[in-house]
């Protein structure tokens, strides 16, 4: 039986009890007991109401809630602060064991569950805050909302510490609203089936088509993709965008095999899609759904996701390399790039950023570089591929630094399925 004050499809308490009773537990509070709020809230969840209906949604949540309060003992409160929204407190718990506690409850939630003989994936997106001395109970809670919020704008499926998030100035408020206006564009686009991938070849020295990488574009011709994948990235929009990006390019890699082209396609993963714990489930139901040989597909990964030693990353470093689909390093050479860093990295390809390209061949010392990422990316086993190229003059230069394969205008721009296929026909080398 649940207290009359409880709610009665989670027997979580009220969130009008949550205000009162923060206060009460706050005064108990000291630095060397801290209170702690986590913020949770369920990722997607309109979904599941949308289509299993309110008494769907209600058995999702309570057998969520019963997860969450199993995992937690006795000292622990826990609220339901909205549909989809709960928090816990958590008296005499300091920022380590609140994080390991955040860490459980996630993995909880993320267990998956059948509703209506179809298996769920729930996620959901954590904020902690940690009581400060003489901190208003209630502005803590507000801050534990906001990592929340933060944690749902970085694409779901984490946990955000409060005090992490930077605060927006008048430029910062112009901005997001600046981004605002796309990301509803964008939201549009994916609903009404705007967007699409466009291909653009990779070939080798003597002018084969070794491989294609696929990118982004909208029907709606203002949003380029250089305005929308920033925003797409910071809104966490991007983890859905990436994941019908990998089905599509690996339904059009089955498409291109099953005509006589067994040409891989490369498809771009971005940060926040290869930080979430679902994404190797995401690729396997790719494949699967593609039926698609895996050896047909690469994935395109920015560096610093090689070097990342954390759990999620590395499990799905290896879940990729399990499924058997190649990996390469994209844009090498911009961010923090660095050379020692690259004996460790098990990739099969490393694209070089545009950046250098651009200075080829004038710029000696440019040369120079490409030269030796060249060579050592060959003698690491690695391909080395050449992006934005716009001329014979850099073609010939990267050919002579020892380059293997490059990308750019020159050759082709990224086109459409059918202009691909016409391209092709005339171009005629593929391996
Ligand atoms: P990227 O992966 O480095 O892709 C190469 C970019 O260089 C593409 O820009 C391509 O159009 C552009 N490019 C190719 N050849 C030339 C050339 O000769 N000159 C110049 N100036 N540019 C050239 P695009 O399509 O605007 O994409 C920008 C970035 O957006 C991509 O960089 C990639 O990081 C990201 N992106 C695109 N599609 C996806 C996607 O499906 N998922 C994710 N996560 N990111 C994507
Ligand atoms: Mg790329
Ligand atoms: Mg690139």
């Amino acid at each position: 039986m649940h207290p009359p004050e409880a709610e009665p499809i989670t027997g979580f308490l009220k969130r009008s009890v949550c205000f009162d009773e923060i206060t009460q537990r706050a005064t108990l509070a000291t630095p060397e007991h801290p209170l702690a709020i986590i913020w949770i809230a369920l990722d997607r969840f309109k979904r599941v109401n949308e289509s299993f209906g309110h008494q769907g949604g209600d058995a999702y949540i309570a057998q969520i809630a019963q997860r969450l309060r199993a995992k937690i003992g006795i000292t622990a409160q826990w609220y339901r602060m909205a549909g989809d929204e709960f928090v816990c407190l958590l008296p005499d718990c300091d920022f380590d064991h609140t994080n390991q506690i955040a860490a459980t409850l996630l993995r909880e939630i993320e267990t998956p569950f059948p509703i209506n003989k179809l298996l769920l994936h729930p996620s959901a997106s954590l904020g902690i805050a940690i009581l400060a001395a003489d901190e208003n109970p209630h502005a803590c809670l507000e801050r534990a909302d906001q990592a929340m919020n933060t944690a749902k704008r970085a694409g779901g499926g984490r946990i955000v510490n409060s005090g992490v998030e930077p605060i927006p100035g008048r430029l910062g408020i112009y901005l997001a609203r600046h981004e605002l206006e796309i990301e509803n564009q964008l939201h549009l686009a994916l609903e009404q089936g705007e967007l699409s991938l466009h291909y653009q070849p990779c070939l080798d020295s003597n002018g084969r088509v070794v491989s294609f990488e696929a990118l982004l574009r909208c029907a709606n011709k203002r949003l380029t993709p250089s305005e929308f994948i920033p925003v797409a990235e910071k809104t966490g929009l991007i983890v859905r965008l990436g994941e019908w990006a990998l089905l599509e390019g690996a339904r059009f890699a089955q498409r291109l095999a099953a005509t006589g082209l067994p040409i891989p396609v490369a498809i771009n993963v971005s940060r926040a899609q290869f930080t979430t714990l679902r994404f190797a489930q995401t690729l396997h139901a790719a494949l699967l759904c593609a039926n698609v040989n895996p050896e047909l597909i690469e994935l395109e990964l920015t560096e610093s996701l090689f070097m990342d030693h954390s759990m999620t990353v590395q499990a799905n470093l290896r879940a990729a390399r399990d499924a058997g689909v190649a990996l390469s390093i994209d844009d090498f050479g911009t961010g923090y790039s660095c050379l020692a860093n690259l004996k460790d990295i098990k990739a099969g390809k490393l694209k070089l950023d545009r950046a250098f390209v651009i200075a080829l061949p004038q710029d000696t010392r440019a040369v120079a570089v490409v030269k030796a990422i060249a060579r050592l990316g060959r003698e690491l086993g690695m391909r080395v591929v050449a992006e934005g190229v716009e001329n014979q003059t850099q073609l010939d230069a990267l050919h002579e630094a020892g380059v293997d394969i490059t990308q750019g205008f020159f050759h082709a721009r990224p086109m459409p399925e059918t202009a691909l296929l016409a391209w092709l026909d005339k171009h005629g080398k593929t391996t």
